[in-house]
């Protein structure tokens, strides 16, 4: 059984880590407000990270509008972009090296291996009963080839999956959400840590990130909480220590659905537009 949090002993360090994929949400501004809040009471620093790895879905546009909103909502961070400067320190397309240095050691580790399933493959064997929130689990076809994955000197083109140990418990107490625990082969299979267009995942990227940043306790979404389970696993196999995590619950529209970048209707933008004042919008928050 792996477990988590450790502590850090060293002052709070959070993050804001947004992917500018969309414009952000009445949800985002709550979960942003509670890291937020928990730096400031704690005496931390709180640091922005831009979440851009994603060539086809990140823009320039969205980062922007992002650190605008949440300024607006009167969130600050000590570290991170700096607004329409040239230097951005922590924006993730430019941090590949590190996501290179933690690919070269899961390899080396025996921890990763080369898949070369096809959408279709994976399509067919979709029908297994686990079909979850986030996909099928992988059903495990390409996670023999440990010779392989050593011969490879870079990740690039086909996908990279971590070998998970099946039938361990990944369990960890949430700040917020109290106990949890997932099994890992059962409720998340072998997972992608980069992709095949020589991307790093968002679990890679965020395990290396969140430890080459110290962060010391992860605010986000509740929608993450399996994702934590597996960024145990991750920084384990890594050598790297764990986080305390708080998942903040998920508000939901009207219809009960989470609210997603494209409820363009809900997103702080437009809220701005039609006169919302901060507080407004910081009313809607459920207690988190
Ligand atoms: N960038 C991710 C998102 O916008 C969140 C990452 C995290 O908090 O770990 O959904």
């Amino acid at each position: 059984m792996i477990a988590g949090p450790n502590v850090h002993g060293t002052s709070y360090r959070g993050r804001l880590a947004p992917s500018p994929t969309g414009l952000l949400h009445i949800g985002h501004a709550c979960t942003f407000w509670t890291a937020y809040r928990r730096a400031v009471e704690h005496g931390g620093t709180l640091i922005f990270r831009n979440e851009d790895l994603d060539p086809q879905r990140s823009k320039p546009e969205f980062a922007r509008a992002m650190m605008e909103d949440l300024e607006w909502l009167g969130i600050r961070w000590q570290e991170g972009p700096d607004v329409g400067g040239p230097f951005a320190p922590y924006e993730q397309s430019r941090r590949r090296e590190s996501y290179l240095a933690a690919w070269r050691k899961l390899r080396d580790g025996g921890f990763i291996y080369p898949c070369n399933c096809s959408r279709k493959d994976l399509a067919l064997s979709a029908a297994a009963p686990n079909e979850s929130d986030d996909g099928p689990l992988y059903p495990g076809r390409c996670r023999e080839k440990a010779v392989e994955a050593s011969q490879h000197e870079a990740p690039a083109g086909v996908n990279w999956r971590f070998r998970v140990p099946n039938g361990e418990m990944a369990a960890f107490d949430d700040l917020r959400q109290g106990p949890q625990h997932f099994i890992a082969g059962k409720d998340f299979g072998d997972f992608v840590i980069w992709r095949r267009d020589d991307v790093p995942a968002y679990q890679l990227a965020v395990v290396a990130d969140d430890a080459a940043m110290a962060i010391t306790e992860v605010v986000r979404g509740a929608d993450l909480l399996k994702s934590t389970a597996r960024q145990l696993l991750l920084l384990r196999a890594l050598g790297l220590p764990a986080p305390a995590y708080y998942h903040c619950d998920l508000l939901r529209d009207e219809a009960g659905l989470r609210l997603a970048k494209r409820h363009d209707a809900l997103s702080l933008r437009r809220l701005r537009q039609q006169g919302h004042a901060p507080q407004q919008i910081l009313n809607r928050c459920t207690q988190q």
